[in-house]
């Protein structure tokens, strides 16, 4: 029997125990998924912890995936690059932290079929959820994307000509193509609210929302009614989980099994 977690402040209503159940099932691995709420002050305990108990893996959520990494003795590029980490494996009594963000971004826009070669990208917020994307999208082609911030004028700028740093107050004179939401406005329970309205959806094609609780939020309800195309943050969710645990067990899993995981969390999810 194999022990993985999730490391987060509050974790009711996560659904990684959920998925990384179908993926054990999937794989055939006889293995555990617990939930592990610290508080901020237990951080470093909870990590020294790790290296003595026989856990494999553990996920890492809102709000430790950049403080943890102080804790973390060897980070990957990813991990480095994104200044966040969200898998830590323990190998050895040592630990390796990774960012699988950046590929489930990836598996999303793949299973949506979302076309970013030579395309314009806004991505409202600037957290880890955002330097996954963002990588992920320079990583692939993306003609230019706008970083859209609360205070763009103290964020360290990024040493990458594609990309700037805009305010709302800009936004309001951008088109683009796609539009990506990777503030936590919207999550629940906050059901209501979006972080930006019709006047600003109308100008783009593509609008993602990386929340995936609740599936449709109420920024991706004004994109339907617009016409737009439309994603929530579930298959993203999905696809971390499954490249943690491939990163865990050294293997690759198939994108079928992803599918049929999203489609059954999906399916549970409504
Ligand atoms: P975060 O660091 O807490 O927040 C992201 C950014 O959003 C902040 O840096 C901030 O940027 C902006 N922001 C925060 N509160 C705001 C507010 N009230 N109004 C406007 N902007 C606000 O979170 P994160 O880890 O990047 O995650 C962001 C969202 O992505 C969460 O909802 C999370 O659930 C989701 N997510 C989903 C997946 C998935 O697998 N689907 C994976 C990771 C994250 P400025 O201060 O610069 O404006």
């Amino acid at each position: 029997m194999e022990f993985y977690g999730l490391l987060g402040e509050k974790l009711s209503h996560s659904l990684s125990p959920k998925i990384h159940d179908l993926i054990f099932k999937s794989i055939g691995l006889e293995a555990e998924y617990n939930l592990f709420e610290v508080k901020r002050n237990d951080l470093e305990k909870f990590t020294q912890g790790l290296k003595v108990l026989n856990i494999k893996g553990v996920n890492v959520t809102i709000p430790y995936k950049e403080e943890v990494m102080k804790y973390i003795d060897e980070i990957s590029y990813e991990g480095k690059r994104i200044g966040a980490i969200n898998t830590i494996s323990i190998i050895d009594g040592k630990l390796y932290g990774d960012n699988t963000d950046y590929y489930g971004f990836g598996y999303m826009l793949e299973y949506h079929n979302v076309e970013i070669n030579n395309k314009v990208a806004i991505i409202l917020g600037n957290g880890g959820a955002c330097k996954g994307a963002l990588y992920y999208l320079l990583d692939n082609m993306i003609e230019h994307v706008y970083i859209v911030s609360r205070n763009p004028e103290k964020i360290t700028e990024f040493n990458e000509k594609r990309v700037s740093l805009i305010s709302y107050d800009e936004l309001i004179y951008l088109k683009g193509d796609i539009l990506i939401n990777s503030t936590p406005v919207g999550m629940y329970p906050n059901i209501g609210d979006s972080p930006v309205g019709e006047d600003i959806i109308s100008n783009f094609n593509t609008i993602i929302d990386l929340i995936y609780n609740p599936e449709e939020t109420a920024l991706l309800a004004k994109g339907k009614y617009l016409d737009k195309v439309i994603l929530g943050g579930l298959y993203m969710l999905v696809g971390q989980a499954v490249k943690a645990q491939e990163i865990w067990q050294g293997i690759s899993i198939d994108k079928i099994i992803m599918n049929d995981i999203y489609s059954e969390i999906g399916r549970e999810f409504r």
